[in-house]
């Protein structure tokens, strides 16, 4: 698994490269759309990229085996342990953490650097960097992520914490609690209150479930067998 996060961080980090320098020549292209393109890009893509962190977390939480190919043990077991175990994700490493984000976010960075316009068109440039802006959000998460279990993080990222703009630990621990059905989204969580507000999720969960399920299968208990970590997981 650690050759697969090397050769996918490399790999997302290079054309997340290509597509900023795409993104520069755009922003030189059309003069006076910087701060607009920008804005936009910049808030929309950062929660637009929390939104994506709490349905995929959502649904790696409520279905799907953790025998299916690849999503089972990167994906549906991953988020299942970590409800038994919330700890195991502060002693894993970087590349650990933040491998399998770039792996899957491959194909949009790489499909927008080949497929949009960006420095022919200002539509291009606009979602050229959102695309880029959103892929910085997904890659952070899981940093994020794990910097709201640390329990007792350096005063830095306490600081950021403390902005509301990162996943803070208070926050976060709503997840934590017991049937672990609410704040699914682990970026910034801005997302959440918004989500639970409208019952986003509870209204998805049932034609969603009916959707998926015969495809990824249902989601079975995960149990922990690791030393300090007992229990299961729904
Ligand atoms: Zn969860
Ligand atoms: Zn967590």
């Amino acid at each position: 698994m650690r050759a697969v996060d090397v050769a996918g961080m490399a790999v997302f980090f290079l054309f997340q490269g290509l597509l900023a320098r795409e993104v520069l020549a755009g922003l030189e292209a059309f003069p006076g759309h910087a701060w607009w393109v920008l804005t936009l890009a910049g808030i929309g893509g950062y929660l637009w990229a929390d939104f994506v962190s709490g349905f995929v977390h959502f649904l790696a939480d409520n279905f799907g085996s953790i025998h299916t190919p690849f999503l089972g043990p990167v994906f549906f077991r991953t988020f299942r342990e970590h409800h038994v175990d919330p700890l195991a994700i502060t002693r894993h490493g970087f590349l650990e953490v933040n491998g399998a984000n770039c792996v899957v976010s491959i194909p949009f960075v790489v499909g927008t650097y080949y497929l949009v316009p960006v420095r022919e068109t200002l539509l291009g440039l606009a979602f050229g960097a959102f695309m880029f802006l959103f892929l910085v959000g997904i890659f952070l998460t899981n940093q994020f992520h794990r910097w709201a279990h640390l329990p007792a993080p350096p005063r830095w990222i306490r600081a950021l914490q403390a902005t509301g703009l990162i996943l803070g630990p208070a926050h976060h621990q709503r997840h934590h609690t017991p049937p672990f059905d609410t704040y699914y989204c682990i970026t910034s969580g801005l997302m959440n209150p918004i989500l639970t507000r409208i019952g986003f999720f509870e209204a998805i969960k049932g034609p969603l479930g009916r959707a998926v399920e015969p495809i990824i299968g249902r989601a079975e208990e995960v149990v922990v067998v690791e030393p300090g970590a007992g229990g299961a997981a729904t």
